[in-house]
């Protein structure tokens, strides 16, 4: 019973980055999508999916003989994928990564797989080999079939040398899932951090949210000036506003931290909501209720079972 608690609350929780409906399987309507191409730097693309539930980017990296991609929405997203691919020059997809292992994040592999060399932290591809009753599902997803199974993983970071570029996966910790894969394009000067984090004016919820702190503290820490961040479901951001979500989210954790210690429930430290903080990071939008967001601090911070994720 309380695992099924918290599985709502888990699912609430995860909410905030993305809108509920996006948390089925299928129930994006990529025929309604809007997508767009855009160039970000050397030869590094987004091909952005805007639908009425959801927004998705796929990086992609041009070489002469292929393309190396960064994730992919369900299948049902593909034929405008591969649309924009082609117009970007007809060539094969030889690599694909996965930032994590959700379901609209690895839709491309069982398309691609056969071909290309799908690249991920070593626990999407035991997620992806064996069937997840993940709390935020109403249905059970996977098994995968074989062909959409990650072929190299590591643990901690991985390099891939492709089109000129020097491409880093790097596992900090666990976070918004136990798979999570923060990616650096060493020369065009790009990263794509997934799910962590959400751009200007949202934010990004996950299993351990100490460990989505500690995980973008080592991005801030790599990043500069120039850099062009990535995410999953936002507009492209920067290190700017990544500086100023960061100290946000630590000083957020640090305030529940003291209130745990002060014996308050999770109820009432969630019911209290985002603090008056998040104000500049909001506006002009009024600072949201984050009611979820906090309660996934608080149960960060209590160390309870954060593994149906
Ligand atoms: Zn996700
Ligand atoms: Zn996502």
């Amino acid at each position: 019973m309380e695992n099924i608690l918290r599985a709502r609350l888990m699912l609430a929780l995860l909410c905030v980055c993305c809108p509920a409906y996006a948390f089925q399987v299928g129930t994006t309507d990529f025929t309604k999508g809007v997508t767009k191409v855009l160039p970000v730097r050397d030869n590094v693309t987004v091909i952005q999916i805007r639908t009425p539930q959801d927004l998705n980017n796929v990086v992609v990296l041009t070489g002469r003989d292929g393309y190396l991609l960064v994730d992919h929405p369900e299948p049902a997203a593909n034929p405008a994928i591969q649309r924009a691919l082609d117009d970007l020059g007809k060539r094969p997809v030889k690599f694909l990564l996965n930032t994590h292992w959700h379901y609209d994040h690895v839709g491309g592999n069982e398309i691609y797989g056969p071909d290309a060399i799908i690249v991920a932290h070593e626990n999407v591809r035991k997620r992806l080999m064996t069937k997840q009753t993940p709390f935020w599902s109403p249905t059970p997803i996977g098994p995968y079939p074989e062909r959409a199974w990650p072929r190299i993983t590591f643990r901690d970071m991985v390099t891939i040398h492709f089109a000129g570029e020097d491409i880093e996966m790097d596992h900090y910790a666990n976070g918004h899932t136990d798979t999570d894969s923060v990616v650096y394009f060493a020369r065009a000067n790009v990263v794509d951090v997934g799910d962590i984090y959400d751009g200007k004016g949202s934010y990004a919820g996950g299993a351990d949210m100490e460990g989505i702190a500690h995980s973008l503290s080592a991005v801030l820490e790599r990043i500069n000036d120039d850099t062009v961040i990535i995410t999953g479901h936002s507009e492209m951001s920067n290190r700017r506003e990544l500086a100023e979500y960061v100290p946000l989210l630590d000083q957020t954790i640090a305030l529940v931290r003291q209130e745990i210690a002060a014996g308050k429930s999770e109820k009432e430290v969630a019911d209290a909501g985002l603090p008056e903080i998040w104000k500049p990071w909001f506006a002009p939008q009024a600072v949201p209720a984050g009611h979820d967001f906090v309660r996934q601090i608080y149960a960060t911070l209590n160390h309870t079972d954060i593994l149906d994720q």
